[in-house]
């Protein structure tokens, strides 16, 4: 989150040559089958502030350079392969939400500054609901409706969900219709489980996983070093009330 421009992109880049786009598809249409369509719905988003636009509009935001062989042709519209690898991949994602197997073509393209804009909204959100609870007795209420306010922002599409039958019990089986839904989701759920092992650092505010109940540090130094401010601190408060 505190990161320079600079360095950001450079580990940003760095992770899109190792493991490439992630399909995102930032700004998502609400409807799951979206390019059978003409137009596309979007609900809020920090991205498109548009409420609707054609669906080919839609798709030129994330295929800027070359555009995908694409038939559109009402409920029949697909993509359309010829290169090995496409079909591959075509073949291998047989009924994959429209947003994934958008998310996989070799034209996909995602603007980078989006990417940085959910990614840097994620890490305010985390360190937000922290600093909420850590801070919550020495702030007033103004500045915890400041936090709530900033929480609020999150923006978070509902996947949707069916029941499936398993040998054992019935089970809810979630359809998410991209990656994004899916990240967001389990965020939402890490960061409300108090059993979850996902936590800020008491010291220098990154997240860690603390493999022990408890833990407040992500490492032993950050712990001492946090002890020592606090001591010192707490000589400097005494000598004033001397
Ligand atoms: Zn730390």
């Amino acid at each position: 989150m505190h990161k320079v421009p600079e360095e950001l992109r450079g580990t940003v880049l760095d992770f899109i040559k190792k493991y490439g786009f992630l399909g995102f598809v930032t700004a998502l249409p609400t409807t799951a089958d979206f390019i059978t369509y003409e137009s596309v719905y979007l609900p809020k988003n920090h991205f498109i502030k548009k409420k609707s636009l054609t669906t080919e509009n839609y798709l030129a935001y994330f295929y800027p350079f070359d555009k995908p062989d694409f038939r559109k042709n009402g409920v029949d519209s697909g993509w359309f392969v010829t290169d090995h690898e496409g079909i591959v991949i075509t073949m291998a994602m047989g009924n994959a939400p429209q947003a994934v197997a958008m998310g996989l073509q070799k034209e996909y393209a995602e603007r980078y500054d989006w990417l940085v804009k959910e990614f840097t909204g994620w890490a305010f959100t985390f360190m937000t609901s922290f600093l909420y609870h850590m801070d919550y007795d020495t702030i007033d209420e103004q500045t915890r409706s400041l936090y709530r306010l900033g929480i609020s922002a999150f923006g978070g599409i509902s996947p949707t969900y069916r029941i499936a039958l398993e040998k054992d019990l019935p089970v809810i089986v979630w359809d998410f219709h991209s990656l994004l839904i899916m990240v967001q989701m389990c965020f939402s759920f890490m960061l409300t489980d108090k059993d979850s092992d996902m936590r800020m650092c008491k010291h220098c505010k990154k997240a860690f996983d603390a493999s022990r109940k408890g833990n407040e540090f992500c490492n032993q130094r950050c712990k001492n070093q946090f002890n020592v401010y606090k001591s010192r601190e707490k000589k400097k408060g005494n000598k004033r009330d001397d």
